[in-house]
């Protein structure tokens, strides 16, 4: 797991918990750990003065507390929100959205593994028909793990019509969950919005949906965030997906996302293969985060 954590701060903290007693330098360290890691500057600050005030309350001078309470305080503050899938509706509705390139497809194929391995049944509707390659990509990806799959009839069908018929299907068939892509071409904001909420519109008719799921390349920093405002404001998303946690995110960046978008992050991406999908769960996060 270490190799695929590279947000992880427990290299850097390692030598800090080490020490015997803690002194000015185990601030000062602290304090350079959760700068490097993307923290910015007012959560760092804020972060080490709550340690500092934990420290002096319970009179210790061990590294081991200083560990202890500094997972505890960012175990607090990574689950301020509730990161679990709300999937109790039959069918489970989740619509997934976000900008082309950041692995929105991807994640739909690993996302139905991740369900086909918890023996949820699945069916994926390819709802991006303006482009015929993103049928035939998601087709792939939702073979590849076990699911059913409904594609447009002809090529530049209307999206909306395709995500009915995917509810259509998965109620004929009693599957638990559809799983439906969108478009994510941003030159046409406008137009993608509109689209997003007829599908959300025509589904709406048929079922609730039950997610709303944005797809975000947590390798793109602030520049994703910018990106992804539209979905955010017009999309009503419910949830986050954090992908190419493997590559070179910051663990500064994931809190951040979470305290700026006051939306959950649900599920992380850490490759590129099928099984490369988990829940977030803060305590494990935190756990890999500090070691
Ligand atoms: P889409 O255009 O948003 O549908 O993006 P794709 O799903 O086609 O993914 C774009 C690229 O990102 C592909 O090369 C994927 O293999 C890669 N990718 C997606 N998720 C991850 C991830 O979690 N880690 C890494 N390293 N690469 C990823």
């Amino acid at each position: 797991m270490a190799e695929r954590t590279p947000w992880s701060l427990s290299g850097a903290l390692r030598g800090m918990f080490a020490k015997r007693t803690i002194d000015q330098e185990t601030w000062d360290d602290l304090e350079t750990a959760l700068i490097t890691g993307d923290f910015g500057i007012d959560v760092t600050d804020e972060i080490v003065a709550d340690l500092r005030a934990k420290v002096a309350r319970y009179n210790t001078t061990d590294p081991k507390d200083l560990q202890r309470m500094l997972r505890e305080t960012l175990e607090e503050r990574f689950s301020k929100l509730d990161s679990t899938l709300k999937l109790t509706e039959r069918p489970a509705i989740v619509l997934v959205v976000g900008v082309n390139g950041v692995g929105k497809t991807t994640t739909i194929g690993k996302f139905a593994k991740f369900l086909a391995n918890y023996n949820r049944s699945v069916v994926v509707g390819a709802a991006d028909t303006f482009r015929a390659a993103a049928v035939e990509q998601v087709a792939t990806w939702a073979e590849r793990a076990g699911a059913h799959i409904v594609r447009p009839q002809q090529e530049g069908q209307d999206p909306a019509s395709v995500a009915f018929q995917t509810v259509e299907y998965a109620k004929r068939n009693n599957i638990e969950i559809a799983i439906i892509d969108t478009a994510g071409r941003l030159q046409t904001k406008g137009g993608l919005m509109d689209e997003l909420t007829k599908i959300r519109r025509v589904i709406e008719k048929q079922a609730p949906v039950s997610e709303v799921l944005l797809v975000l390349d947590a390798t793109t920093g602030q520049n994703g965030l910018l990106q992804a405002e539209a979905f955010i404001e017009h999309a009503g998303v419910t949830g986050l997906v954090l992908t190419k946690l493997d590559g070179s995110a910051k663990a500064g960046f994931v809190l951040a996302v979470q305290e700026r978008t006051g939306i959950p992050i649900k599920l992380i991406g850490q490759g590129e293969g099928i099984n490369d999908l988990t829940g977030f769960t803060p305590h494990v996060f935190v756990q890999n985060l500090i070691g």
